[in-house]
């Protein structure tokens, strides 16, 4: 209705201007005495009309092809083929604006793949989440039933109890965990790097797996100056190390050994954590830093598969990161680079 409109108003339009311009012709006409003067005028006039009319009329095929082109380049892109003859290196305004569009349907076809990545990385997520929780909700479950529809002696009693307090424990670490990542995730927990003692750090780290070492009867070694400092987060720094030696003790056999060494080098400082463990197969060095990853050596040891992706987070936060190198059935040597 609305193109209808136009092209009446454009009929109209050219209509008018002819009118005016025969009427201005024929004024001159009448005026001139010189019939030479008047056939020259007239064929002038003619001629300057007939250019200004070819001219409109090329300027609106121009236009025309212009809108085809576009329209073209639009299906293609819809139906997410490359527009025939597209030339991106053409200095046309066609190829301009065919390039803009390409781009703009880049950004938006990235935009829905990360869309369908994120909501791959939830489903992952929540099937993870859901399969650690199982047992230990099953578990528990299952003693509150046992020790509410039997009488029990009280040994039995104690000895489900604390099973159950053992599986709370382990939601409990699960939760820990989780809230840890989520922060680490979307960057909500603050780092403080600080020049401070790291010694300290170690120690701090150390503090949280003695008890455990000395159950397994782990000898437990630290080489690191008392007094050498490196700029670094402690807090968050002794949470990535604490991480890494409580694996150690976790995977490394009673009677076994695990040591911390300090190699200060020109950029970085390298925190060195070697254990005479179980150790881990050189294809798996990279997944080991996977969120929930767990080898099946491990499925014996309590753990949720973590620990390592924290404290990688934790350390390349701080701009450091984290190296593994091991042999399987010998042992396993973390290596933690803080920048100097
Ligand atoms: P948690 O979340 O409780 O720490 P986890 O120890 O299983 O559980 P990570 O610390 O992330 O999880 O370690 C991931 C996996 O890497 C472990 O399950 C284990 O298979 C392997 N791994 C890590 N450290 C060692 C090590 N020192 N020796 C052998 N295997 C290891
Ligand atoms: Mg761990």
């Amino acid at each position: 209705m609305k193109h209808r409109s136009m092209t009446v108003m454009r009929s109209g339009m050219i209509l008018v201007s002819a009118a005016l311009f025969a009427g201005l012709v024929w004024m001159l006409w009448r005026r001139i005495p010189w019939a030479a003067v008047r056939y020259g005028i007239l064929a002038l006039c003619a001629a300057i009309y007939a250019v200004v009319g070819l001219w409109a009329w090329y300027q609106r095929r121009q236009v025309e092809l212009f809108a085809d082109d576009l329209c073209e380049t639009l299906d293609a892109l819809i139906s997410g083929r490359t527009p025939e003859g597209f030339h991106p290196y053409e200095d046309s305004l066609t190829a301009k604006v065919q390039g803009k569009l390409l781009q703009y349907f880049d950004i938006m076809n990235e935009g829905k793949r990360q869309s369908q990545r994120d909501k791959e990385t939830i489903q992952g997520l929540v099937s993870d989440i859901s399969h650690q929780v199982k047992t230990p909700i099953a578990n528990i479950r299952m003693f509150t039933g046992i020790l509410l529809q039997h009488e029990l002696p009280r040994e039995k009693q104690e000895q489900f109890l604390s099973t159950m307090e053992g599986q709370v424990e382990k939601l409990d670490f699960l939760l820990q965990s989780l809230i840890k990542m989520s922060r680490l995730e979307t960057g909500t927990f603050t780092i403080h790097m600080e020049e401070a003692n790291l010694a300290d750090t170690i120690a701090r780290a150390m503090s949280t797996v003695w008890a455990k070492a000395e159950e397994k009867e782990i000898q437990l070694l630290a080489d690191c100056d008392a007094s050498f400092t490196v700029r670094h987060d402690p807090k968050w720094t002794a949470e990535a190390l604490g991480n890494i030696l409580d694996n150690a003790v976790k995977y490394t056999p009673a009677g076994g050994s695990v040591s911390v060494t300090v190699r200060p080098w020109q950029f970085y400082t390298r925190v060195d954590i070697t254990d005479t463990g179980i150790g881990i197969k050189k294809e798996h060095y990279n997944d080991v830093f996977q969120r929930f990853y767990r080898a099946e050596e491990a499925a014996a040891q309590e753990g949720v598969g973590l620990g390592l992706y924290l404290a990688n987070g934790i350390i390349t936060r701080q701009k450091g990161y984290i190296s593994v190198s091991s042999k399987v059935g010998k042992g396993t040597t973390f290596s933690v680079y803080l920048l100097s």
